[in-house]
This record gives C-alpha cells, sequence and structure tokens, in this order.
C-alpha cells in the first residue's frame, strides 16, 4: 500500500496535474471538482490500453505514456472538443518507480501539448493496463457525431493513413528500411497528434465526424450505419503514408484501409466548405462521398465495385 502511495505522489506533484481556473480539486481527494463554463457541455470517452493488445511487452514507458494519452484525446477532437482533463487507471504488475516516472514524462509531454491535465485515478496491482478517461468542453449543442452525414455530402480524411499499421510490422522483424522511414513508421504509432484544430473548426460545418482508431473502413462502415447512409468509399483517392509505401507498396493500400491507429479524422461536408477547408487544413483529403442508402461501398477510379473482406481491428473477431 505504501507503494501505491509513492505512486500517487509521482503523479500528484507532477505539473500536469496541478489545478488551473477550470480545476478546483486535482489529485488527492475522492473526486475532482470541474468547473464547466456556462453554455459548454462535457465530452467524456474512455480509452484501455493493454499490454500484448494494444502495445508491445517492455513497450518504452516515455512512449506508452504519449500514445495512451494522444488516443484518448483523439477522441474529444472528433467531438470537437477542447481538452480540459483526463483520469488514469493504471494497473501495473509491479511497481517501478523508474518506468512509473518515465511513463509520467511521456504522459506530461503529451499533456502539454494538449492542453489538458491529470485530475485523479486509480491504482491496482495487475497486468499492465492503462485506461484513460478523457473530458473536454464543448459549447451547448455543438458536439461532432457519427450520427449527423446526409447524401450530398462529401468524406474526407485528415491526413494519409497506413504508418501506424505498418509499424507493427517492425515490432515482429529485423528491417531492413532506412533509419528514416523506420523512425517516421515509430513516430506514427508512438506518438499519433490528436487533430484538435480540425475537429473545432469542423463544429457546426460537418455532417457526421469521427477518428480512424480500427481501420478506414471498419470506422467509415460505423458513420454510414449511425447516419442511415451509403458512403461510397473511391480507392484510389486514400491517400497513402509515404513511410507505409516505403515500407511495402504492395501492402502500403491495405494498411491504410483496414489498419488502425492513425488516428487520423474522418467526416463528411458539404462541397461548400471544401475550398476553405483545403486552404486550413491542407493536408485533408476528399475519398469519397455520401449517398441515399446504407452500408459501404469501395470502388475504383472508373467506378466499379471493388470486394474486401477485412474493415478493420475486432476485439472479439
Ligand atoms: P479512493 O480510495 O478514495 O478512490 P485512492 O486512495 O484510490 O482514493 O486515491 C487517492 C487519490 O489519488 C485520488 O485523488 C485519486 O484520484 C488519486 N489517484 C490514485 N491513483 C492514481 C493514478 N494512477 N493517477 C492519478 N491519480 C491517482
Ligand atoms: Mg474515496
Amino acid at each position: 500500500m505504501q507503494e501505491f502511495e509513492l505512486i500517487r505522489q509521482i503523479f500528484r506533484n507532477a505539473d500536469y496535474a496541478q489545478p488551473n481556473a477550470q480545476i478546483v480539486q486535482s489529485i488527492g481527494d475522492d473526486c475532482a471538482l470541474l468547473n464547466i463554463p456556462a453554455g459548454q457541455q462535457l465530452a467524456v470517452t474512455t480509452d484501455s490500453l493493454l499490454e500484448h493488445v494494444h502495445f508491445p511487452a517492455d513497450a518504452d514507458p516515455f512512449l506508452l505514456g504519449q500514445r495512451a494519452l494522444a488516443v484518448a484525446v483523439s477522441d474529444l477532437a472528433a467531438a470537437g472538443a477542447v481538452p480540459l482533463a483526463f483520469t488514469l487507471a493504471l494497473s501495473l504488475p509491479h511497481p517501478d518507480v523508474a518506468w512509473l516516472q518515465c511513463f509520467s514524462r511521456g504522459l506530461a509531454a503529451m499533456a502539454q501539448q494538449c492542453h489538458i491535465r491529470l485530475v485523479g485515478g486509480d491504482t491496482t496491482a495487475g497486468p499492465l493496463n492503462i485506461g484513460i478517461t478523457a473530458m473536454g468542453c464543448v459549447p451547448q449543442g455543438c458536439g461532432l457525431l457519427r450520427s449527423g452525414a446526409t447524401a450530398g455530402e462529401l468524406l474526407f480524411v485528415s491526413g494519409p493513413l497506413g504508418a501506424a499499421a505498418a509499424a507493427l510490422r517492425l515490432f515482429k522483424h529485423d528491417s531492413l528500411l532506412s533509419a528514416d522511414t523506420q523512425q517516421q513508421l515509430l513516430d506514427a504509432f508512438w506518438t499519433p497528434q490528436p487533430q484538435l484544430a480540425l475537429g473545432q473548426w469542423l463544429r457546426g460545418k460537418a455532417g457526421a465526424v469521427q477518428d480512424i482508431s480500427d481501420g478506414l473502413l471498419a470506422d467509415a462502415a460505423h458513420i454510414a450505419h449511425e447516419s442511415g447512409v451509403q458512403l461510397c468509399i473511391e480507392q484510389h483517392k486514400v491517400p497513402l503514408a509515404q513511410a507505409a509505401v516505403a515500407c511495402d507498396a504492395a501492402q502500403a493500400l491495405n494498411w491504410a484501409l483496414t489498419g488502425g491507429d492513425d488516428y487520423q479524422l474522418l467526416f463528411t461536408l458539404t462541397p461548400a466548405y471544401q475550398e476553405q477547408l483545403q486552404h486550413e487544413f491542407p493536408q485533408a483529403v476528399c475519398i469519397g462521398y455520401v449517398q441515399v442508402g446504407q452500408g459501404l461501398q469501395l470502388v475504383d477510379d472508373q467506378g466499379r465495385l471493388l470486394s474486401y473482406t477485412k474493415t478493420g481491428y475486432q476485439h472479439f473477431g
């Protein structure tokens, strides 16, 4: 129990866990107390990262801290929310102080980048498992949902896909790739960039929005289902991450379509916003459109229907 007290101290004393104008009570009491500005709603999301499932054993704790928080904050971006606070449910086989300090520095780096603070959590003994609940604020009624796509809108992705999925190969095999390419793949996997500015820009404009965590096809199917429309993805327009192509040109498209972990945003927008979008977010690419119907269509550059078997990662698949 004394060891758990030590863990709490590591987090409690960290810069990114200190109160601010919106955080009245942070770590140290039964509950944190947060001020939500008038006219705002709280956006709340939880993500778990398990050893062997979401990251390899013996992963660098600094990178793990960065990634765990980035993955959770990415959901806030998809809601159009401004990050406020997060809690950390940590299960650890044994309390290794050096490991925890390094993990905390990783959390700190991402917390600083995303302007979010740690306000509490829970610590238990068990297999390594990192659970993060992130909270953000969004103006009343302006939260972005998966259910708002309508026929006639265009479908966009916020940036190139496939690099994080390609990185998984580096964990399994020795690689002959250049050091530069390897680093780009590892960065994509370990340091995804939550698309907060884009998410906030999309408020009041986008039909449906979500972040791509399981795979483009799988996540696009979620928007189609929740919105009661059909999404058509033009395969040749899907932007492939350069490092994924350098890693394996024959696999890159497959990684982009079905590999998860890139944490780009997938969203629908009326054509009237396209020019403004491309000006403000030049990385965004139109990859298809929304039409009446249901489910997902994948087509080639002639408009011919393509078949696919796998859509993305499924935990109970
Ligand atoms: P309780 O038993 O009332 O839930 P705990 O003794 O578990 O409280 O925790 C004491 C304080 O430490 C609480 O404010 C809690 O939020 C915080 N805390 C515990 N574990 C963590 C953690 N892993 N990260 C951040 N804060 C933590
Ligand atoms: Mg209590």
